[in-house]
């Protein structure tokens, strides 16, 4: 009999089954927002990374529909082989201009972006240093740099001092990379501690704002800001796909860090440049990041609201469906369950109860937990709800 050799496909689908960890997509409908509907049940939504909500702002799609109008939906080729258009610039110099630094440049996704820096900055000689819950595409960076990776124990500085005094001589250059908000946890990265050791040891830093911008620092630059690193060599990525409500990604940093990336980042070089539809959106969520502070205010008066409320919540549940809250300084709110099969049922009776929550578990995740993110658009009533559904979790 011949081999099957996709046959392993569906035996590893059937171990994900068993082990509570197989995903889904489910369809939504409707306007991106604080709510969703699914199959005609309207659900409130705090499964978003859109902070700001402007992923519906009305101008953001005037100017990525006027966009459409004036160059058409695709960019057509790499920007250089085919040129690019000043909305590319336009937008480069915008988020030069919200983060501080002398240039910047824009990829098809933060993703790539994270690969494409990691990948010009170190190779084979060299040595990735790198907190342990980093995002995805900061660990598949340093795998396609060619890099040694070593992981330091999640915000522990002490731990990446011992790997810096034990390791850093052996290498020719070295990389300390972060989330400065840590996606699936919420909590900041102690940004000064690492931008000293990283000066003592010679090393760079790349931090990944993706969860920062827009939502932290008095002008929304970005957590680098708010933890009093605005200024200090450092390479800041982030995406254009969450609070600004469009799609894409960023390096900023050094005219000579951007100068470089545009001539060794294969992920910038070898594809398409952004659409001018995203380009637009962004540069125009930009704008409004700068000249409407009152939507951070709006976020961070919900994030104290809904953070009052569980304290409640979680005092008075019982202990058959325990919900931990994990440390967050963050709109990323994640009550750790005991179970993968937990989070799932627990997502399963919010979404009964009309609030959608996702549940993230291992691999993505060390230990499953509920993760709420919370949007500037949420209202009092949105937040009730939620509430609501926990507190009748926390009673079954
Ligand atoms: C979402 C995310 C990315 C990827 O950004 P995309 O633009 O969605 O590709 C990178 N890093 C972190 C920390 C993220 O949360």
């Amino acid at each position: 009999m011949a081999a099957d050799p996709y046959g392993w496909l569906d035996k590893s689908l059937a171990a994900l089954h068993r082990a509570h960890r197989y995903r889904s997509v489910q369809i939504i409908d409707g306007m991106a927002g604080p709510t969703v509907q699914r199959r005609g049940q309207t659900l409130v939504n705090f499964a978003s990374n859109d902070y700001l909500g402007l992923a519906s702002d009305p101008r953001l799609a005037e100017a990525a529909i006027a966009a459409i109008g004036t160059y058409g939906t695709g960019s057509s080729g790499s920007r250089l082989l085919s040129g690019h258009r000043e909305l590319h610039q336009e937008l480069e110099t915008a988020i030069a201009r919200l983060k501080g630094t002398e240039d910047a440049i824009v990829f098809s996704s933060g993703y790539l972006a994270n690969l494409g820096a990691i990948a010009a900055l170190v190779g084979t000689p060299d040595l990735i240093l790198g907190d342990a819950y980093n995002h995805s595409s900061l660990k598949a960076g340093g795998k396609v740099s060619g890099a040694t990776t070593l992981d330091y124990r999640h915000g522990d500085g002490a731990d990446l001092e011992t790997l810096l005094a034990n390791h850093r001589d052996r290498y020719r250059r070295c990389l300390i990379t972060t989330d400065s908000v840590f996606s699936m946890d919420g909590d900041l990265c102690p940004l000064p501690e690492i931008l000293d050791l990283a000066a003592t040891y010679d090393a760079m830093v790349l931090v990944d704002e993706a969860h920062g911008t827009g939502v932290f620092g008095s002008r929304g630059s970005g957590a680098i800001e708010h933890l009093g690193c605005a200024g200090r060599p450092l390479v800041t990525v982030g995406t254009l796909s969450k609070a600004l409500g469009s799609l894409g990604g960023y390096v900023a940093g050094s005219g000579s860090l951007i100068d470089f990336l545009r001539n060794r980042a294969p992920s910038w070089i070898y594809t398409t440049g952004l659409s001018p539809a995203d380009t637009a959106a962004a540069l125009a969520a930009v704008r409004l990041i700068e000249a409407e502070p009152q939507r951070r205010t709006a976020l961070w008066h919900n994030v104290s609201t809904l953070r009052q409320s569980l304290s409640q919540v979680l005092k008075n549940g019982n202990t058959t469906t325990p919900l931990r809250l994990l440390a967050s300084e963050s709109p990323i709110i994640c009550l750790e369950t005991s179970s993968a099969a937990a989070a799932i049922a627990a997502s399963r009776h919010l979404q009964d109860a009309g609030v959608w929550v996702a549940a993230v578990r291992p691999p993505t995740v060390p230990t499953s937990r509920l993760r709420i993110t919370l949007m500037a658009t949420h209202s009092r009533d949105h937040l009730t709800c939620l509430i609501n559904g926990l507190q009748s979790w926390c009673r079954t």
